[in-house]
Parts: C-alpha cells; structure tokens; sequence
C-alpha cells in the first residue's frame, strides 16, 4: 500500500485496563494506555504517531525547560447512554490552543489535524472512558519547546502531545475563597489569556498563603488597582447578583473559558438575564451586606461547578446563603451535566460524537 495514514500507530502489546478499577479513580494519577506525539521540526509538522504511553526522552538543554515555551488544554470526553462516546465543544479548546501558542512563540497545529489527533486517541482508548455518575475522560492536549539550546529566543523543535486520564468526581467541597490584592495572575499585556505553564507556577505560592490563612482558593483582582474580581483559581466565576448572572468580562487577563461560556449560553436560553462586565470588589461586598448577592461558583473543565460558600474580602469575611437554598447553579450544573453526557437536549451543537 502506498497511501499514508493520517498518523503512525504502534499499539502496546496488552492494554493496562484490565488491572484498574474505573469505579473508584483519583483526578489525574491513572493514565490511558496510549498517547498521541507530533514533533515540530524544519520548520513543520512531521507524521504524528499513536504509541503506548509512558516516559519520553528530552535533553537537559530542551527550551521549555529553561524559558517556558509550554502550553496546555484542558478538556473531557463523555460516556453517551448508547455507549458511544463525546467531546464537548473540541474546538473551542483547538482555537485556544492556537491563541495561546501565538502568543508564546510557538508554531499553530492545523485545526483539523488536531481534531483528527483527539478523535484517534479516543477511539483507540474508549475503553478507558468511564461511565459513573460524575466520571469522564480527561484529556490532556500540550505543546513545549524541545530544541537544546541555552540563549532565550523562540525554539526551532516542539513537541506536541496528548495523553488521556479517566477521571472519577472531582469533588472539593464549597470553597471559602480569598479576595488576593497584593500577588497577581495576569496583567494587561501579558499572558493571562493564554493556557502557558508559567502563569499557574507563578499562581502556586499566593495560593498556599491563602490556604495558611484558612481560605481555599484565590479570588485574583485586577493587576493595576486590585479593584475588580478576575478569576478563582484556575477558574472563571459566574456571581448571582438581583437574581442576573453576572462574569466578570474575559480579555487578556481573563481567560476565555469554554465552561464560563457555555454555563452562560444556557442561562440565557433559560431565560436567565446574563451580565459580562466589570465586577468591583465593592459591589460584591455590598451585593453580600445587602443579600443582592445570593450565589458565587467557579466554573472550569475540571470540576465544572465550584460553589464559593464564602468571600474573605480586606475588611473581613463574608458568609453566602447556605448552598443549599441556591436557586440557579444546581439548575445550570444539571443542564450541562446532561447535555454534556447526551441526556439532555443540546440546542447549540456542543456534542461531538467520535
Ligand atoms: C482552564 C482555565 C479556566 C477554565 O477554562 P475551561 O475552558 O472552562 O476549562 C479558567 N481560568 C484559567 C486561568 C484556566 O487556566
């Protein structure tokens, strides 16, 4: 045969799966048995290949260990009722890919190829995709640079790669969160945006302070005056303030998240009103003196909803309403979660069958 397939495939000789327990799975410690590699050299893309997954072999002087040319994407396939198995909304998270490699230097993977690569993958490893309440197919898309070479200037050699992580619940509780006014996650002009491995170190060290403060997460403000709310974490936030659902806008220090857009979309097909703006620190405050403020949840892939139980504001904290008297997140959390595992209707198309 002289036709070439779209990528290289070397099997592994007995698949792991045999020996796991997709009942009872940690977030992000249990890995499939394949992964997808591509490098980038002369200037392009060479043939991609499907093998096992399992170490790879770098130089010390690769660039990505030394100037930070990484980026990532976060993404879930699930479990449908027929067996089959879906992607929620693939190319939101293929176009950011490309954002943020834009912005560090780093070659663009064709859009296609790169959905072709995910639906590969998957289709290989289905059987790795669980299907308890809650459980899903954590997928894990990322770019570094591999070129050895000491001298800051952007790499000629890039890895591409993608492995797969059957997940179980990610559940962490309500969240009492920390108002941050001193540390920073973006600044205008900077990253912020971007899935690039630098921003979440450099967010490592704010957080354990906050946790030795007794909070749990960040609650990350503008980086100029520390007078706006930006993001939880590694997570939007979506507020319920006079019964309207309110996000704080995305820009170059928001980043654009796929979960914040989507929880958004189906308020708004919902009949909820939805509000993306500014959000002052003061008017949460006030929102929370007054009851205005009646629900906060951070929203992310991986752990879709995170009710924020508390706010630790500079003068103080503040208490929301018992999570059990919400009135909207558990209706939106239900939505998505049945659009997202074909039990529900899906209006915009978000469903990707493989
Ligand atoms: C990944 C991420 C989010 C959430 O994005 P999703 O597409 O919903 O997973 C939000 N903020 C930051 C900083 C992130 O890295």
């Amino acid at each position: 045969m002289l036709t070439k397939t779209l990528f290289d495939f070397r099997p592994v000789a007995e698949s792991r799966i045999t020996a796991m327990n997709l009942k009872e799975l940690p977030f992000g410690s249990v890995f499939s048995d394949h992964q997808f590699r591509m490098v980038y050299s002369d200037g392009k893309w060479q043939q991609g290949v499907i093998e096992p997954f399992g170490d790879m072999m770098l130089s010390p002087a690769a660039m990505g260990l030394h100037y930070g040319q990484a980026i990532f994407e976060g993404m879930k396939a699930f479990r449908q009722p027929d067996g089959e198995v879906a992607l929620f909304r693939p190319m939101e998270n293929i176009r950011r890919f490309n954002k943020s490699a834009e912005r560090m230097s780093m070659p663009l993977m064709d859009e296609g190829l790169f959905l072709s690569a995910l639906t590969e993958l998957i289709k290989i490893d289905k059987n790795w995709t669980p299907d308890g309440e809650g459980s899903s197919l954590y997928i894990r898309p990322f770019m570094f640079a591999s070129e050895p070479h000491v001298g800051v200037r952007p790499s000629e050699e890039y890895r591409f790669v993608i492995f797969t992580c059957p997940v179980g619940p990610y559940y962490k509780g309500n969240v009492r969160v920390k108002v941050e006014t001193f540390f920073t996650r973006a600044a205008p002009g900077g990253t912020g945006y971007a899935k690039a491995a630098g921003n979440y170190a450099a967010s490592l060290k704010p957080t354990a302070m906050a946790r030795d403060e007794g909070y749990d997460q960040i609650l990350w403000t503008d980086a100029v005056e520390h007078k706006f709310i930006e993001e939880s974490g590694t997570m939007n936030v979506v507020f319920v303030l006079d019964g309207k659902l309110v996000s704080p806008a995305t820009g170059d220090t928001v980043l654009s998240g796929v979960t914040r857009d989507s929880v958004l979309r189906l308020a708004a097909y919902q009949g909820i009103e939805i509000e993306e703006r500014k959000v002052a620190v003061s008017e949460l405050k006030a929102g929370a003196a007054s009851g205005a403020l009646t629900e906060a949840f951070g929203v992310g892939t991986a752990a879709t909803m995170t009710p924020i139980e508390a706010i630790g504001f500079p003068g103080g904290d503040v208490a929301l309403p018992p999570v059990e008297q919400w009135q909207i997140m558990p209706v939106l959390s239900k939505l998505l979660d049945d659009l997202r595992r074909g039990k529900g209707e899906d209006p915009f198309g978000w469903r990707v069958v493989i």
